[in-house]
């Protein structure tokens, strides 16, 4: 039987359009995803968009939208893009589905049920824009730091508390223990050791229910309360396995999400499922932001970076390069329009690009006919550098692997010189070149997967020259 994998992105909150961080987390994992493929796996990927809270139902309302009109077609918009982007998902969760609000309503009363669920009182400072109570420290100029143009709200109000406080030593545990049976992998290791001295510190219960926010799923046992979206949000992970009758995909093997909502997802999730009785997911992994030209990606400073954009101007594969070659594994990746183009043309248009026009030029002159590349290529020691890369979602390096062949192979080119040469001669030079060309598009397969079958049509029975594959930009 084929072994699973179960990955999936966050689920996107509607109030925000895609932009490139939302494109980073999701294109990662469509590259994960697909090389699972590769190796053999049976894989379902999720991703989706978190349709509940009060800030969906103002954003609604400033548009003239019923909150469910609203999201349907914020929603949209994502499944949208992510199409455009090639992203392989096995299914698109909404939190609005009928289907998620039971199962989600079934994991609380299973919580309450074990006596973790209590009624209290909240009083503290609210974060609309972040859907989440901050503390006075964490304010700046009065404000929250992420949303410095919002009012933060005081709220006093009765909520039901998860007794999460319970739950962070065995969490403690759990992450550092390899052995122990609630055992899962934080990574990187910054993140791990950041969640580790959080918890050590000490932990509050959560509230984890709003008493006047009425677009969200009501508490199965009080419906004047209504879950808070973020615990709602977490349990889209394992009800999309339900709604789809895939729960044998349970446990997940990887959590892939940006820093911003690490807690959320390497202790909140963690500890209301071992509450729920059920498996913890094996991974959690976690990667930093992108910083455009120095500057942090803001709306008001008007620097937000579109996939739409993206797409616009480097196309679906050049898009998913880009972003994968700048990947901000764990700390932040500076990137902006003048770099990005830079690094189109070296390494898309002038690398790869130019290696198969070239080579595709010399077989056509030289008549020659190719060879299948053999099935057992990739899972042999020669691409043993690249494989461990990608097991530990280093997408530069994997990337650096494959750009070293192309590197090489130009290199041999110059060497050797065929255009000089005819014959059996010829042919004897270009046969290595043509197997190092097929495997370097194997190698690219999860990148840029519409380039990968470009070049293996091309390059497979009588080659002939073919148009560029990734035309330069001036
Ligand atoms: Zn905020």
């Amino acid at each position: 039987m084929k072994k699973k994998f179960y990955v999936s992105t966050p689920i996107y909150y509607v109030n925000d359009v895609p932009h490139i961080g939302h494109t980073c987390t999701t294109v990662a994992t469509d590259i994960i995803a697909r090389y699972q493929k590769l190796l053999g796996k049976d894989v379902f990927s999720l991703t989706g968009t978190d349709e509940h809270g009060a800030k969906v139902a103002q954003a609604a309302e400033e548009k003239g939208l019923s909150p469910q009109k609203f999201c349907d077609q914020i929603s949209e918009n994502f499944r949208e893009i992510w199409s455009k982007l090639n992203i392989n998902y096995d299914y698109f969760i909404r939190t609005t589905n009928p289907k998620h609000k039971k199962i989600v309503q079934e994991i609380i009363q299973k919580i309450y049920k074990n006596g973790d669920i209590y009624r209290g009182k909240y009083e503290g400072l609210y974060c609309v824009g972040c859907e989440k109570f901050i503390t006075e420290n964490e304010l700046t100029n009065d404000c929250c730091p992420l949303h410095p143009n919002e009012k933060i709200q005081k709220q006093s109000e009765e909520n039901y508390f998860f007794k999460l406080s319970k739950y962070a030593p065995l969490l403690i545990k759990a992450i550092e223990d390899p052995k122990n049976k609630y055992h899962y992998q934080i990574s990187p290791q910054s993140k791990r050791e950041e969640v580790l001295s959080k918890l050590k510190r000490g932990v509050d219960d959560l509230s984890i229910s709003r008493a006047n926010v009425p677009w969200g799923i009501p508490i199965p046992w009080d419906k004047s309360q209504t879950i808070y979206v973020w615990v709602d949000a977490l349990i889209n992970y394992y009800s999309a396995l339900k709604i789809n009758q895939k729960e044998e995909f349970w446990p997940a093997n990887l959590h892939f999400l940006a820093k911003d909502i690490l807690w959320f997802h390497a202790v909140i999730w963690e500890a209301m499922l071992i509450s729920a009785k059920i498996p913890l997911p094996k991974e959690v992994f976690v990667h930093s932001f992108y910083m455009i030209d120095g500057q942090k990606m803001s709306k008001s400073l008007g620097n937000v970076i579109s996939p739409q954009e993206l797409l616009k101007r480097y196309g679906v594969d050049g898009t998913r390069y880009l972003i994968a070659s700048s990947f901000p594994y764990d700390s932040d990746s500076d990137v902006g329009w003048k770099r990005f183009t830079e690094k189109y043309n070296a390494d898309l248009a002038n690398g790869i690009g130019n290696l198969v026009a070239r080579v595709a030029k010399l077989c056509e002159k030289a008549d020659f006919k190719t060879q299948k590349l053999s099935g057992s290529y990739f899972q042999s020691g020669k691409t043993k550098e690249y494989r461990k890369a990608l097991d530990e979602y280093r997408f530069n390096e994997a990337l650096a692997f494959v750009w070293e062949k192309i590197s090489q192979a130009d290199k041999y080119i110059d060497n050797k010189k065929p255009w000089t040469l005819r014959g059996k001669e010829l042919e004897k030079v270009l046969q290595p070149l043509v197997k190092e060309i097929q495997e370097i598009s194997f190698l690219i397969k999860p990148f840029l997967p519409e380039a990968s079958e470009k070049i293996e049509k091309q390059f497979s029975g009588k080659i002939k020259s073919e148009k560029p594959l990734f035309p330069r930009i001036e």
